[in-house]
Order: C-alpha cells, then structure tokens, then sequence
C-alpha cells in the first residue's frame, strides 16, 4: 500500500510510517478500527462509523479528543479524493514493555490509512453477483457490539467459508444466527425482513441501521427478531449487508439453494432504494 497515512499527528508516507513493537493494539489487539467509504470525496454514513467508534472508545475506556472527520477527510483528500476506504484504528497506545496492565496511561496510537474501492451497488443491479455462504459455529468473544481489531474468530470463520468454496460464513450461537464473519443478516420470511436484535452478540452495522431506515420509510415490514438457523431452509431470501458492500443477495448456504437460488424482489427493492439514497447524498454534493 502506498500514499499519504496520517500517523499520530503527521501526514506521512505509508512506507515511513513505524509503530513501536510495544504497542498494545499490536501485543494484545487492545483496539479499535473502523472502514468507512468515502465517495466522490465525501463520508457515507461518516457520523454514524464515528459515533460507534466513540461508543466503543467509552466501553473499553479509551479517552482521545480528535476531530475524525476532518482527519478521514484529509487522508481521502491527499490521496486524490474519488471512492475511498477510510481504514482508521485507535490502539490504546505503545507502552515501554510488555505488560498486560499498564498503570500510567498511554497516548493512544492513531492510524488512519485509504485504499481505493468501487461504490458499493452502482450501476445494473442485473450484474450483482450474490454470493455463497457456509453457516458456522460463533466462537467469538460476548462483546461482538465493540470493533475491535482482535478478529481471530471471524479470521477462522471467514477462512472455513473460503476452505468450502463459499465467500461468507453466517455464525451461529447458542442455536441462533448472529450475523457474517463481515457483514449483518437479514432473513426474509412472508414478505417481512428479519433481522437480529443489535445487542453484544453482533455488531450494530452502520449499513444494517440504513438498510432499516430505508424500509421504515417505504412501507416496507421488518422486525428484529432471534432467528433459529433452522430458518434459512425456509426463507424466501437471505441477505448480508457491510459498508463496502451494501446489500447482497446470499443464494446459496451449506450447499442449499436459498428459495429458487436467484436474488429476490426484496433485494432488489432494498438494493434499488439504497442506490437512490446514495445518488441523493451525491447529487447534494455537487
Ligand atoms: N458485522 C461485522 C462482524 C463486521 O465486521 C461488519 C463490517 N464492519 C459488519 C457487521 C457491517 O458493519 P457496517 O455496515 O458498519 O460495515
């Protein structure tokens, strides 16, 4: 990776940019990321990334007083602007040595790197490919809320998926699906969107959140709601959604065709409307 990264107060080169060794994100994933598309220059949903990532700083208690956006936006800006990821990553900071606890606080490390990448849904909603997905216990830690950069589990999960010719892995606990090693679940059953509750077993997608707002205001029904793994056999259409991705028709789990195998109306109605929202946001910009 090349270009302009911002590293603890500079704008650097990425081939000049050193964090220490002791740094606790690196020695104990003590810390936080986020990935937050930029479009045309400008944040999609850019509050909404950084308001979890201030709800994540206050749960691990992490304290820092930076302006985010204005960084984010700088990064896109020296890089050339256009459709950027912004992947920005708050560690707890580089202590002296090795040391679980560390009574004297840190100054927390801050990364902030960009990467180009497509809008996510643009163009003929015919071409987007869905995807296969394998289900797979959720082995990870009861604070899946915070993004944390300790990814072993969806690390292992997402690599079964690979292993199995399938490009996501839908987890499951306790009987119950939580959400893909990357990306929210929805199930549609008569109609409606079904999707689990945001609590400490998933994380609250800034693209889940949108996904649901879109729906309220069309008229469209969905309910959070525990859903069995039993009901993929059911369903008439699984989705996953992610911030790069947006909505993508999942047509196949553990080797089952979901409903006819084909995206479904619903899909294509969400996937529709979040198009429209992106033209607006853009529209507005120019
Ligand atoms: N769940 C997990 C585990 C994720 O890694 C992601 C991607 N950040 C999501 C859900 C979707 O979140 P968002 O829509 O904010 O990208």
């Amino acid at each position: 990776m090349s270009g302009i990264v911002y590293l603890n107060g500079e704008f650097v080169p990425a081939e000049e940019a050193r964090v220490s060794i002791f740094d606790r994100g690196f020695l104990f994933s003590d810390s936080l990321y986020e990935v937050i598309p930029f479009y045309h220059g400008i944040g999609f949903r850019l509050e909404e990334h950084l308001e979890r990532l201030k709800e994540g700083m206050r749960v691990v208690k992490m304290e820092l007083n930076l302006d985010f956006a204005a960084l984010c936006s700088e990064v896109v800006q020296r890089n050339g602007g256009g459709n950027r990821a912004v992947y920005l990553q708050i560690t707890r900071g580089a202590d002296t040595q090795r040391r679980v606890v560390c009574q004297t606080p840190l100054v927390p490390t801050v990364v902030i790197f960009s990467y180009p990448i497509a809008v996510a849904l643009e163009g003929n909603l015919d071409l987007v490919k869905g995807i296969h997905a394998i289900t797979t216990e959720d082995i990870r830690w009861r604070h899946c809320e915070i993004k944390t950069t300790g990814l072993l589990g969806n690390i292992m999960a997402i690599q079964q998926a690979l292993e199995s010719g399938a490009q996501e892995a839908l987890m499951v606990r306790d009987g119950y699906l939580t959400e893909g090693s990357s990306s929210n679940l929805f199930v549609i059953q008569d109609r409606t969107i079904f999707t689990p509750a945001t609590n400490e077993l998933i994380l609250g997608g800034t693209t889940r959140n949108l996904l649901l707002e879109l729906a309220s205001a069309n008229n469209i029904d969905w309910q959070e709601k525990n859903l069995p793994a039993s009901c993929l056999h059911r369903a008439e259409e699984v989705w996953i959604s992610s911030s790069t991705r947006g909505v993508i028709p999942v047509l196949q789990i553990d080797g089952q065709a979901v409903a006819n195998g084909q995206p479904g109306p619903l899909w294509r109605r969400m996937a529709e409307l979040y198009q429209c929202f992106e033209k607006q946001l853009f529209d507005a910009c120019n």
